[in-house]
């Protein structure tokens, strides 16, 4: 090979240097054009808009076979809003009144509009995230609001409690008469939920759970619906109990509580409750995170979410599991729906910014050989290279997704071992690998439509912006990857 005369530790010399740079220059030009036998400079444009011949399509027929059965209550959520303009999201907008039109934009779908996702988040996963899917579309703070309405808060009453407290919470958590909480992550224990400190102490004389924050590092913090809306939440916390040794109490690991932070009529911060506000963020400024304190506050043993461990009336622990660490992964277990929903609703957040840089790169004129009109940018092969991967990835994703729900809903009606373990694998490897696919592209997407790009308006900002999250929420990516081989 010619290149061997050249000594293995480098150029000696400044014609070496030069002959290497000239071979350099040759060999990625060839990667540009493979085909050998055709003169670098014919290089070609590869026409994509007005020389190829239109294709037909039934986008009916491709929308039914994309959006499946779910596609009628998608558009039902569109035709809500597109009724209610005075609901749709404005450019500029406070974070006050962004959270305040969240709310009402959720309250308003689900009694005016009739669109109840509360009733699928159990009984027909997929149609539940083909909602969240659509409401996300509108604005992603409605979408995550929603999330933490139904499959947050809601998700775990359903799933980690019994009976009792869906016949108590189920209508007015569907209703949004309840609106709610998940209470997991504290100030110092965000991946590490082993790690949480707050605790909840069984007190056999009034048959109630006491909560209480030991120290600043376990406030709850970052929490969806406490700043301003949330009614509830559920506490995740050590569940103590007394003990008659020296040890005074056993911890039995985390558990969670449905523990009532606001008045229902006045709205009030209920005593022993202290609710701060976790500011302006970066993005979703229409969900209200705010961070919990509890001093002593107590509830009924009854809101201790009972389905894998529960305290009876004097005092002793039951379970159908054996350790403290079953419990806790069956725990975690029931709540991996809000990861497959991010992995599912990421997916529609690249299917709009792919469309929106594709169909802006047919129109887009820049340009052109001599003398002849100006070609569409999606000509460009740099630009093709930059597009066309994506809106490829994008399919696989789709499809990836749908997979990926299926399973789920098969797990939630049959609860097999081995399904957990594969819907587990699956939602932490997609969920952190598409989050950050969708994240990397939605900045080559800015990139693709050039200056216009920029403009607000054309959405890339707010969907950077809201999207960025996704890689950390529902399990930060990096974690996340580190349990794929399970
Ligand atoms: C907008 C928003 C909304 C949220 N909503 C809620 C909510 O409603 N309820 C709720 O309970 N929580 C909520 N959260 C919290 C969220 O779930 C956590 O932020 C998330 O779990 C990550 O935890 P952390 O912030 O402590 O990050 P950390 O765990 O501190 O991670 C920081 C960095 O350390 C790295 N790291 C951590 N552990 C490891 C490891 N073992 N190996 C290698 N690297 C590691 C991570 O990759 C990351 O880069 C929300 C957060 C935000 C920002």
């Amino acid at each position: 090979m010619e290149l061997q005369k050249i000594s293995s530790k480098g150029p000696r010399n400044s014609e070496e240097t030069a002959e290497l740079v000239n071979r350099r220059i040759n060999l990625l030009t060839l990667h540009l054009n493979p085909v050998q036998d055709n003169p670098v400079q014919e290089l070609e444009l590869l026409r994509c808009a007005g020389k190829m011949k239109a294709i037909n399509v039934s986008t009916e027929t491709l929308s039914e076979y994309m959006r499946g059965k779910h596609r009628d209550i998608q558009e039902e959520v569109f035709a809500y809003f597109n009724s209610r303009p005075e609901l749709q999201t404005p450019i500029e907008i406070s974070k006050d009144e962004h959270r305040e039109l969240c709310m009402k934009q959720l309250v308003g779908l689900v009694r005016e509009g009739g669109i109840r996702p509360f009733r699928y988040v159990v009984d027909d996963p997929s149609k539940y995230f083909a909602i969240a899917e659509a409401v996300g579309s509108v604005d992603m703070s409605l979408g995550i609001k929603m999330g933490v309405q139904y499959s947050l808060w809601g998700g775990s009453v359903i799933n980690l409690g019994t009976k009792k407290h869906r016949d108590k919470y189920f209508d007015g958590i569907d209703n949004v008469d309840y609106p709610g909480c998940f209470a997991m992550t504290e100030l110092h224990h965000g991946s590490n939920v082993q790690g949480l400190q707050t605790v909840a102490t069984f007190d056999p004389l009034t048959d109630e759970f006491i909560i209480d924050t030991p120290n600043d590092g376990a406030i709850k913090w970052w929490i969806g619906n406490a700043a301003v809306h949330g009614k509830f939440a559920t506490v995740f916390a050590r569940l103590m109990l007394p003990t008659h040794d020296t040890k005074g109490v056993t911890d039995m690991g985390v558990h969670a509580f449905i523990v009532p932070i606001r008045d229902m009529k006045t709205h009030k911060t209920l005593p022993g409750v202290e609710i701060h506000d976790c500011g302006h963020k970066v993005g979703l400024n229409g969900v209200d995170n705010g961070a919990l304190r509890f001093r002593s506050v107590r509830i009924p043993r009854d809101n201790l979410l009972n389905r894998f461990g529960d305290v009876s009336r004097d005092g002793r622990y039951t379970s159908s599991l054996p350790t403290i660490s079953k419990r806790f992964a069956a725990t975690l277990g029931e709540l991996v729906g809000g990861r497959v929903g991010l992995a599912y609703s990421s997916v529609g957040v690249l299917k709009i910014a792919v469309v929106i840089a594709t169909r802006y790169s047919l129109l887009r004129q820049q340009f052109g050989p001599p003398q002849q009109p100006e070609v569409s940018i999606l000509d460009y092969q740099s630009q093709q290279h930059k597009l066309m991967p994506m809106l490829a990835s994008t399919y696989a994703f789709h499809f990836a997704t749908l997979h990926l729900v299926e399973k789920y809903s098969e797990m939630k009606k049959s609860h097999d071992e081995e399904l957990i373990g594969d819907v587990h694998a699956l939602s932490a490897g997609l969920k952190a690998y598409i989050t950050s696919y969708t994240a990397k592209s939605l900045s080559t997407c800015r990139e693709a439509c050039g200056g216009h790009g920029y403009a607000a308006v054309n959405r890339f900002g707010s969907l950077r912006n809201d999207h960025d999250i996704f890689q950390t929420f529902e399990g930060d990516n990096t974690v996340l990857l580190q349990q794929v081989e399970i």
